[in-house]
């Protein structure tokens, strides 16, 4: 099972964490991420309340 699309940790997770979950953190829209592909689109919710102008991944 894997998110259609990809969020944003929150708290102390780092980037790479956002990119490689291994404990359920929460998404900064307030869901419980499973984890998604790295093709995933990213979460227009979470990349506003992060503050992403653009897609930090690339
Ligand atoms: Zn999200």
């Amino acid at each position: 099972m894997t998110d259609a699309v990809m969020h944003i940790a929150t708290g102390t997770a780092t980037l790479a964490h956002t990119l490689r979950l291994t404990s359920g953190p929460r998404a900064f829209c307030g869901v419980r991420i499973t984890g998604a592909a790295r093709t995933a689109p990213l979460c227009p919710a979470c990349a506003t309340k992060a503050g992403w102008t653009h897609d930090k991944r690339h």
